[in-house]
């Protein structure tokens, strides 16, 4: 079959909640992916950071085969020799002490919201049934109808209500704004040190050192959502590490498998997470053997692979050749590592042609609102590929 027969019939029996590139893949390595009609791509979105090792990375894919010859699932019902070993390694190469593993982003997410009003009630003594939780302008947390409550994207809430009482949102990027929500039933501060579906937005230097002081003063818990901008994305483990904080709870997922197995989850304290009794919160897949082992893979890659600091060396080299770009369509170049958003003016007429145009080329990237498009590729990219997503891209902006 074709791409046109594959997309056939995709749309006639699949839902239509995303609106993907015409490409159909069917192979993929390290940075490049192949279509069904043979044309090679170079992945510059890696499945929104999913895939920062790069896909069907050999040691993770092994991990993964050896594992499921093993013991792929046996529920927390039971105990398994992966999960240990995961939370112990999680939390020796992060400095938290405990870990929560789900399986989606959204999941961690939700755990994390969950554990942040059951503190609030157990430990700061909020009232029953007062906890108030504060988000960002801009944010992007999942899809769950309690995280959509707090999104403010118009699209992303229209026919989903009633939703969640308990949320609060505040100026993204703003500590003033921050800080004149707080109130005593406040239990926490759910923010992302980039954001990335938001579009690649860096806050300003100090912000997140200033929220994270009020978090402290007013015995708020800082929740960093990093479940795309960290492990290596922003060219550090976490990008709360650009500003020398630590958080009282961090969100991860995506790259946590390198793409090759939906794990998630939240690090944290013992104060925090120990607030959850046997009975109180679960999932049947959550901390799967499976998952586990290809957890522990994916992490020691990206380690023993440096990608957290080829990200940082080769995000600042993309930028400034990206940089280099003859244009007038450009309204902003801006990102840490690999994690880089191209800002084009209202004029350009959108992301969408540019990626289209990519696309041709033989470069895969998606626009992200309108006018952004995101960069960001597997960290196993090499300055060579980059120079040739950078021709790529000049063919498409320059005038
Ligand atoms: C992708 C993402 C999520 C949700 O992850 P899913 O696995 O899609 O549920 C949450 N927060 C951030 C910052 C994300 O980028």
């Amino acid at each position: 079959m074709n791409t046109r027969e594959y997309i056939e019939i995709e749309e006639k029996y699949g839902a239509h909640n995303y609106h993907p590139l015409d490409v159909v893949i069917e192979k993929a390595q390290g940075v490049w992916v192949w279509d069904v009609d043979g044309k090679k791509y170079l992945d510059c979105l890696a499945a929104y950071s999913a895939v920062n090792q790069g896909h069907c990375h050999p040691r993770i894919i092994k991990a993964m085969k050896d594992q499921a010859d093993n013991v792929t699932l046996t529920s927390r019902a039971f105990r398994n020799n992966q999960l240990p070993l995961l939370c112990k390694e999680l939390c020796e190469m992060t400095g938290f002490e405990m870990v929560l593993p789900m399986n989606s982003g959204a999941e961690a997410v939700e755990t994390a919201l969950k554990a942040a009003r059951k503190w609030g009630y157990k430990v700061k003594g909020v009232q029953e049934g007062q906890a108030e939780i504060i988000a960002c302008t801009n944010n992007f947390g999942g899809r769950t109808i309690s995280i959509v409550t707090f999104s403010t994207e118009a699209q992303y809430k229209d026919g989903f209500g009633p939703f969640t009482p308990g949320f609060k949102i505040v100026e993204y990027g703003n500590a003033d704004s921050f800080e004149k929500a707080i109130t005593p039933n406040t239990v926490a501060f759910i923010v992302e040190p980039i954001q990335g579906e938001g579009g690649v937005i860096v806050p300003p230097d100090g912000y997140l050192k200033k929220v994270s002081e009020l978090c402290k003063k007013n015995n708020v818990l800082l929740i960093t959502d990093e479940i795309q901008s960290g492990l290596g994305r922003s060219g550090k483990l976490f990008a709360f590490q650009y500003e020398g904080i630590m958080p009282d709870m961090v969100t991860i997922g995506k790259a946590l498998s390198g793409g090759c197995y939906p794990v998630s989850a939240v690090l944290s304290s013992k104060a925090v997470l120990g607030v959850f009794k046997p009975g109180d919160h679960g999932s049947t897949f959550g901390g799967n053997p499976l998952g586990c082992a290809v957890a522990r893979e994916s992490l020691k890659v990206l380690i023993e692979e440096k990608l957290v600091e080829k990200s940082f060396e080769f995000g600042e080299y993309f930028r400034a050749e990206l940089r280099k770009i003859n244009t007038t369509h450009v309204k902003e170049i801006r990102g840490r590592g690999l994690f880089i958003g191209v800002e084009l003016k209202p004029e350009a007429g959108g992301a969408r042609k540019y990626c289209e145009g990519l696309m041709k080329l033989g470069v895969l990237c998606k626009e992200t609102h309108e006018h952004v498009i995101r960069f960001a590729p597997p960290l196993v990219i090499t300055k060579e590929e980059i120079d040739w997503a950078v021709e790529q891209v000049r063919k498409v902006l320059e005038n």
